[in-house]
């Protein structure tokens, strides 16, 4: 039976939960606002399947990629993160009958995953949300699916896709199983209190967020709040060091335990592709460095690489890149995160915090006066330099 002892060792894929022939795991949140599994023990047959599917106490070794590639589909670069892969890989799945898995907000502004079997239902899917993403019970609709014989993408973090792949017992020919290069996810209790804590400030309501919003800037990009008050939509756009949400998650401070010591990263997911920024754009793929935003692709498997080759013949456009030259500058592959010192002191202040906004900015580390004027510069160059190519 499944028990959590040490929060470190679980990701909170919900493979045990889906794997239980007697549904007796059920998810809880704990203080921090992240989900673990309790199983309740006059329930539990002791069959062991729970523990037989954790990506955490069975974790597949780390490999290569077979090829990597610079690209961007220019068609589908608005809303998304980087280089518009995933949209115009859900794009051809769609196209061709398939159901699409990926991570969506959700009316409330909780994040969930959610699937999609029209281009209309993609939108909610672009983007990169910066919150652990729940699953419910969505393993179970994926295996369902595959035994119907449909074909499924399925997009997430790279212990979302482990915990998939060991609650299937697997890979079956009609998934396809993508990650993003992922340097750890935020808690859902937390985004959930800053929603309330900015929609109490603004005394609007959230009803759209872009956690990276490229319109000025790709590599300096904004998190966009679209807040619905009298009728009215106003968006307001702050700078990602400016906002406390996001420089927390960049500073490492609100990730799940689990991530400081990953278990299905740098190839051990089993993910047939995985997306990544490319931020050091301009060594891999000078083509590409306007500041519009470029991905990073890691071709895993044969599945993988017959897919990549279908989105170059409909028009993808790629640079060969070697692995080492790609991943360099990107959290997403470092082989771990140093848990910030405050960590816990910040988790244990959130609940108190009665201006959860002010609590939160006053552990961002400041930045320099050095790096505050270069992204302001770089900002500005990068607004002039789009100006002048339109
Ligand atoms: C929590 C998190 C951390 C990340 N960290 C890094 C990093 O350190 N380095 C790096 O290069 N890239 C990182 N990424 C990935 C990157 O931001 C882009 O998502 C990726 O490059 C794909 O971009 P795209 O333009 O192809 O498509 P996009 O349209 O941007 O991709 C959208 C798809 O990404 C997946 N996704 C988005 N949010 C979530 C979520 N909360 N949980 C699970 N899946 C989600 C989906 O299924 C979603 O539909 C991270 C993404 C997430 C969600």
């Amino acid at each position: 039976m499944i028990r959590i002892t040490d929060k470190s060792l679980c990701c909170g894929c919900t493979a045990c939960v889906n794997a239980c022939p007697v549904q007796c795991i059920v998810m809880r949140r704990d203080r921090e606002g992240f989900d673990y599994p309790v199983a309740n023990p006059d329930i539990c047959i002791s069959c062991g399947k729970c523990e037989t599917v954790c990506p955490v106490l069975n974790p597949q070794s780390e490999s290569d990629p077979l090829a990597v590639f610079a690209a961007r589909s220019e068609a589908d670069m608005e809303g998304c993160s980087s280089g518009g892969l995933f949209p115009m890989l859900a794009g051809k799945y769609l196209q061709e009958g398939g159901v699409v898995y990926g991570a969506a907000f959700m009316a409330d502004m909780t994040v969930g995953h959610a699937d999609v079997t029209d281009s209309a239902g993609l939108e909610r899917l672009k983007g990169s949300k910066y919150v652990q993403s729940d699953l419910y019970a969505v393993f179970e609709e994926v295996r369902d699916l595959l035994e119907d014989g449909k074909r499924v993408l399925f997009a997430g973090t790279p212990c979302q896709i482990a915990g998939l792949d060991n609650y299937l017992g697997g890979r079956k020919g009609n998934l396809l199983a993508v990650d993003v290069a992922c340097h750890g996810a935020p808690s859902p209790g937390l985004w959930e209190k800053y929603v309330a804590a900015y929609e109490k400030r603004s005394g609007g309501r959230l009803c759209r967020v872009s956690f990276r919003d490229k319109s000025e800037s790709w590599r300096q990009y904004s998190v966009k709040y679209d807040v619905l008050s009298d009728g009215v939509v106003k968006s307001h756009r702050v700078h990602k060091m400016d906002d406390p949400y996001m420089a927390l998650f960049l500073q490492d401070m609100t990730l799940r335990p689990s991530c400081y010591s990953c278990p299905a990263r740098n190839g051990r997911s089993g993910s047939d592709l995985t997306l990544a920024d490319l931020w050091n754009v301009s060594e891999v793929a000078p083509e590409f460095d306007d500041d519009r935003g470029a991905s990073l692709v890691l071709v895993n498997t044969d599945a993988g690489l017959r897919m990549f080759d279908a989105l170059v013949r409909d028009g993808l456009k790629t640079v060969p890149a070697d692995f080492g030259t790609g991943r360099k500058r990107n959290a997403g592959f470092d082989a771990a995160l140093t848990m910030p010192e405050k960590r816990e002191e910040f988790f244990k202040g959130v609940h108190s915090a009665e201006d959860l906004i002010g609590y939160m900015s006053s552990f961002v580390v400041r930045k320099t006066l050095f790096r505050t004027v270069y992204e302001k510069v770089h900002t500005f160059l990068a607004v002039i330099k789009k100006k002048l190519l339109r």
